[in-house]
Formats: structure tokens, sequence, C-alpha cells
């Protein structure tokens, strides 16, 4: 390897983070999500589910967006079962796919219990090698092959599972501590031998049902590093994700950054935290979940001090009490909120309220038509988020009025 390892980040909000019970998100919140992660510097976002025919166009449209460099260069990686047949389904329906994962388990537990006979230790590993090979051949540039349960995989059998992996041509393994077991300790340890042994760049998906989901993806991290080989941890916006969340994307760069011991290791240097206080409202917004007030970086009280020792240390030098700035976060700039009268586009929306949304925003439209043409779009959106629109996706709306009414449209 040239280059010194780093650690990268794939978000999975538009994956893991929609999988989770009683939290959804539209086409268009999660075009939003794409974009936003794109503006922070992210190397990779897991946009969605390529077989799932509902996803089609939303998946189709933001990969137009991508050639149109609006969402670049952030990847965009479809998951997907470890089957040949999802592989060539997934290219059918989403013909310029370019990054995937797929996922196959290797637990003891879930190969007894899950696959039922169906699947042994045998048939998973060529289930799965057969899977990369056809991504391969169907024109996929990177395949993460993702180990569902290995924390509480055999060693050797991930071994096996990961070696296999890599001589069919997979690009990383995705260690996935499915059910949050894990502990820095044992990831730490585990990784290190299975990076040692393979010598293939790690993927480190956590969940938190111990509450050590963050701290468990920096030890999965630094194991990889440790053997000089580049990490990618799995996170998703505001900790969503699978029962107790997966790893919050703010706190996984925070730790990094402003982590004891931490400096010497690289995080990817296209990731700016900027960033931070605009997808975090956003997300909270989208999923209707609201941020807690304790939350890292960007809950209402990560920069508040108010007992007496506290407030006159951090006001004689914000270093005192503070380990970051809330500038570095985006965080510090007046909010407006219009307190008089407001005009909003809603489902119903007519002509001129619209055009009074718009000339606040400060677009302008060439013609009637063309505003005409948009409004319908609006009112549709509008439909579709069950929600008011936020600027941006008011904006987003005009800029890009033909993929908007493509994410919009669903045909069961
Ligand atoms: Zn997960």
């Amino acid at each position: 390897m040239a280059d010194k390892a780093k650690i990268y980040i794939i978000d999975v909000t538009n994956r893991d983070g929609v999988q989770t019970s009683r939290i959804c998100l539209s086409k268009l919140e999660k075009t939003m999500i794409n974009l936003y992660l794109n503006e922070m510097g992210i190397f990779q976002s897991e946009f969605g589910f390529p077989v799932t025919r509902h996803e089609t166009n939303y998946l189709n449209a933001n990969l137009e967006l991508a050639r149109k460099d609006a969402l670049s260069p952030i990847r965009l990686g479809g998951w997907l079962r470890a089957t040949t047949d999802d592989v060539r389904n997934a290219f059918k329906l989403v013909p310029h796919l370019k990054h995937v994962n797929l996922s196959i388990s290797t637990s003891e537990q879930m190969i007894l219990h899950k696959f039922k006979g169906k699947l042994d230790h045998r048939s998973v590993i060529k289930e799965m090698t057969e899977a990369v090979k056809e991504a391969d051949k169907l024109g996929a540039e990177s395949i993460g092959v993702n180990a569902e349960d290995a924390s509480r995989t055999k060693m050797d059998y991930l071994i096996e599972f990961a070696q296999a992996a890599k001589e069919a041509g997979a690009d990383r393994i995705r260690y996935c501590d499915t059910l949050g077991y894990d502990t820095p300790f044992t990831i730490y340890e585990r990784i290190k031998l299975l990076a040692e042994k393979v010598l293939l760049p790690v993927e480190i998906h956590c969940h938190n049902d111990l509450g050590l989901v963050v701290a468990n993806s920096l030890a999965g991290a630094k194991a990889a590093l440790d053997t000089g080989l580049d990490a990618y941890i799995n996170t998703c916006v505001n900790g969503m994700g699978e029962r107790a969340g997966n790893a919050d994307l703010v706190s996984v760069i925070l730790a990094i950054k402003y982590g004891s011991g931490m400096q010497s290791y690289s995080l990817d240097e296209k990731i700016n935290l900027k960033m931070t206080w605009k997808i975090s409202k956003y997300a909270s917004y989208a999923f209707g979940v609201p941020i807690p007030i304790n939350q890292p970086g960007v809950g209402a009280n990560a920069f508040a001090h108010e007992s007496g020792i506290h407030a006159d240390g951090a006001l004689k030098d914000r270093r005192n009490y503070e380990l970051y700035d809330f500038e570095e976060l985006g965080r510090g700039e007046p909010e407006i909120i219009e307190t008089g009268r407001k005009i909003t586009a809603g489902e119903y929306s007519g002509i001129k309220g619209f055009r009074n949304v718009y000339e606040k925003l400060e677009v302008v439209f060439h013609d009637d038509q063309e505003a005409t043409r948009v409004l319908e779009l609006v009112r549709y959106a509008n439909v579709h988020n069950q929600k008011p629109l936020v600027d941006d996706e008011l904006c987003f709306i005009a800029k890009y009025p033909d993929i908007a009414r493509k994410i919009f449209t669903m045909s069961p």
C-alpha cells in the first residue's frame, strides 16, 4: 500500500436507518440525505436496496444525479443478499449501479437456525463467491462482502470466508456486529487477526445494543489500521439503525478527530464537519425523531454550561470545558423563524403563493410555464413527504425537476 492507511466513512442511514422499525424516509428525503452526505465529504452512502421495486426509480434517479456531478464524489452503494439471482436482478433494475455490498450470514447460530439446512458452512462460501464473481462480471467497480453476525462467527471460519471473498474479487470484508455483542477489546483482537490473516481492507458495522457502538467502531478501525489496512466505518445520521441503532455519524468523526490517542490515525481528509448541524437537524425532522438534549456535538446541551465553575471556566478559555468548537460543526449561526405572515407551499398551493415562496429563496423562473411545472412537482412532493418541505427540498425540485419527478414516481 503506497499511502498511509486511512479511515473512511460509509454511511448506512438510507439502508440500515430506514429498515429500522417505525422509522422511514421518503425517497426525496433519502435523496436529500445523500446530497448532504456528499457535501460533508463522506466516502460512500449505502443508498438503498436495488432489488426492492419501490426503490428502483429513486436509485436510478440518484445515479443520474451522480452522473450530473450533483452527487459526486460520494459513492452510492447498494445493499444486496449475496446470491447470483439478486446480483443479476440488481443490475437489471439499476443498470448504472457501480458499488455493492453483498450480505450473507456466517455465524453458527444463523447458519443452523436461520438457514435451517438450506445452506451449510461450505455452501455459504460458495453462494457468496459466485455472487461476487457475478457482480464483478456485471460491472461492479467495488464490492464489499458482508459477514452478517461476524462477531458470533468462529474465527477460523470467518478467516476462511474472508479469504474466499478476497480470492473471488471482493475489495472489502464487512465485519458485522449485527447484535451489538462485541466489546472494544474483543472487536480489536478479532479484526486484528482477520486483517493479518487475510490482508483485505475491513469495513466495521456495529450496533448499539450494549451502548458500545462508537467505541467498538473505533477499536475495529484501529485494528485494521494497525495492520496497515484501510478501515471503513459504517455510520447512521443521529445514530439511527436497527434496534438501539448504528454508530452515530458525528460521534464517530469527532471521536477519531479528538479522541485521546487517535491523532496518529488518518481520517479521510475530504470530511468536513461544517454540515453537521444541517444534516442532523434535517434527519431529525425527516425521521420525526428529536435530537436528544445530550447528543454529542448537536444536542442542545453539547455546548451549554450552567454551573458556576464550568461557566466561568468556559468563558475564560473554551478549552477548559470544550474539546472542540461549535463553529466547526456549523453551529452558532442565528436561525431566522418567520413570526409574522408566512405563505407555505403545499399539496393544494396556487401559483401566486408559490411564487412568493420561491422569491424568498431567490429562485427565479424563466417563465410562467416553468413556474407552473415546478409548482405541480412541489404539490406532489408534499403528498410524497406528508410534511412541509424544507428550503433545500424546494430548491432541489426547482433545480432538477425531471429527476425530482422520477424520485416521486412509484408504480407497484
Ligand atoms: Zn446493521
